[in-house]
C-alpha cells in the first residue's frame, strides 16, 4: 500500500515532565480514576499539514485542574510570582524531538547583560519564588557563573535553578560550581538516557554535583515527557487545533511563567513560539493562532501584571493538545533538523 508523504504516525507514551509532578500523578491516577488507553486520532484541515497521531493517552479526570498557582500583590507592591522561567541558551548540546523550546531547531544564546537588565527592571514589579534559568542547555552559556551571581543579587529571596541535561558537567570549570554552591541553586539534570546517550553519563553528572556539595536531583524526563505540539513526518512541529478549555485544563505548563527580552509570557510554550518563529525556525503561517498573544511589558502595572497571569485559558491556549501526549525519549538525526548545534 502505497504511503501518504504528508503523514505520519507518531508514538506517544505515556510520561510526565518531572519527578514531583510524577509522583503527584501517579498518586492521582490511583485515587481520581485516570484510564489509560490506546487511541488513534486525525488530525488536520485548516491548512494545516496531515498529521496522524497514533497514541498511548492517559485521560484527564473529569474534574478541570484550575489555575494553582494565583498570583497576587505582596505588601512590597510587587506580584508573586510562584515559578518563572528565562532561556539563558537557546540551542543545545542534544536533539530531544520532544523539546518543548524547540532548541533542537535553534541557536544562541542570551547576552549576560540583557538578563541582568531584565532581571533588574522586573525585580521593581515581580517577585518568583523559583526562578529557573535553563535553555536550551544553560551550561554552554560562558556567563553562567555570572547571571547566577547577579540573578542571587537582584532576587536574594527567590530559590535559584538551573535545569541541565548534565551531559556537560564534566567540562565545567570548578569556580563555576563554587558560585552555585555559595548562591544556592538546584541544579536539576534532566535524564534523557536512552538508546543514544548512556545512563552512565547521567549518573555521573550527578555524582560531579554530589561530589562538588551542589543541590540537585534527578528528573525522569527519558520516559516522562509529554507533547506540546505534534510533529510532521520531517519533524516540523506543527500546532494542535484544540478547543481552548479542553487544552487548558490539560495544560500542565499554566503555572510556568517565561522572561523572554525582557517581556513577561503567561507560560513558557507561548513564548517558545514567539521567539522560535522570530527566529524562523517556526512557521509564522502554521503558528498565527499563537502570535495573537501579547506578552506584559514593562509598561504594564502590577494590577494589570496580576490579572493578565491569573486568566486561565486564552484563545491561543487552542495550539495546546487536549489532554496530556506523553512521547516517546529519542534524538533527532542532525540532518533532519539543521540547526540547534548550541551556541
Ligand atoms: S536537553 Fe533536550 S529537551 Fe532539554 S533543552 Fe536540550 S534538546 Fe531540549
Ligand atoms: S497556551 Fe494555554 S494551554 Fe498552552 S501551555 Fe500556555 S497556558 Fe497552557
Amino acid at each position: 500500500m502505497m504511503s501518504n508523504p504528508n503523514r505520519v504516525d507518531i508514538s506517544i507514551h505515556v510520561g510526565l515532565h518531572n519527578q514531583d509532578r510524577e509522583s503527584k500523578m501517579q498518586a492521582s491516577m490511583g485515587q481520581s480514576g485516570f484510564v489509560h488507553s490506546t487511541s488513534t486520532f486525525h488530525y488536520g484541515s485548516h491548512g494545516m499539514p496531515n498529521v496522524r497521531m497514533s497514541q498511548n493517552v492517559l485521560q484527564n479526570p473529569a474534574e478541570p485542574r484550575q489555575n494553582t498557582a494565583r498570583h497576587y500583590i505582596r505588601q512590597d507592591g510587587r506580584v508573586n510570582i510562584p515559578y518563572c522561567e528565562i532561556d539563558i541558551v537557546h540551542g543545545c548540546n542534544l536533539r530531544c524531538a520532544q523539546c518543548s523550546h524547540f532548541s533542537p531547531y535553534r541557536s544562541g544564546l542570551v547576552a549576560k547583560e540583557d538578563i541582568i537588565d531584565w532581571l533588574e527592571s522586573w525585580g521593581k514589579k515581580i517577585h518568583s519564588d523559583i526562578i529557573n534559568l535553563l535553555g536550551g542547555e544553560p551550561f554552554l552559556h560562558p556567563d553562567l557563573a555570572e547571571i547566577v551571581r547577579e540573578s542571587s543579587r537582584i532576587f536574594p529571596n527567590s530559590n535559584l535553578e538551573i535545569t541541565t541535561n548534565g551531559l556537560l558537567l564534566p567540562r565545567v570549570d570548578f569556580a563555576v560550581f563554587e558560585v552555585l554552591r555559595k548562591a544556592n541553586v538546584k541544579v536539576i539534570v534532566s535524564d534523557h538516557s536512552g538508546n543514544d546517550i548512556p545512563y552512565r553519563q547521567v549518573l555521573d553528572s550527578m555524582n560531579i554535583l554530589r561530589k562538588q556539595n551542589v543541590q540537585h536531583m534527578l528528573r525522569n524526563s527519558n520516559r516522562l515527557w509529554h507533547a506540546s505540539c505534534r510533529w510532521t513526518e520531517d519533524n516540523v512541529p506543527v500546532p494542535f487545533q484544540s478547543n481552548l478549555r479542553r487544552a487548558w485544563t490539560a495544560c500542565d505548563a499554566k503555572d510556568c511563567k517565561s522572561l523572554v527580552d525582557n517581556k513577561l509570557y503567561k507560560c513558557s510554550i507561548l513564548a517558545n513560539i514567539a521567539k522560535s518563529v522570530e527566529e524562523g525556525v517556526l512557521s509564522s503561517s502554521l503558528w498565527q493562532a499563537a502570535l495573537t498573544y501579547k506578552p506584559l511589558t514593562l509598561d504594564s502595572t502590577v494590577d494589570e501584571i496580576a490579572v493578565h497571569l491569573n486568566t486561565n485559558e486564552i484563545p491561543e491556549c487552542s495550539n495546546c493538545p487536549e489532554q496530556l501526549l506523553f512521547v516517546e525519549n529519542k534524538q533527532l538525526p542532525s540532518s533532519r533538523v539543521g540547526r540547534g548545534e548550541g551556541p
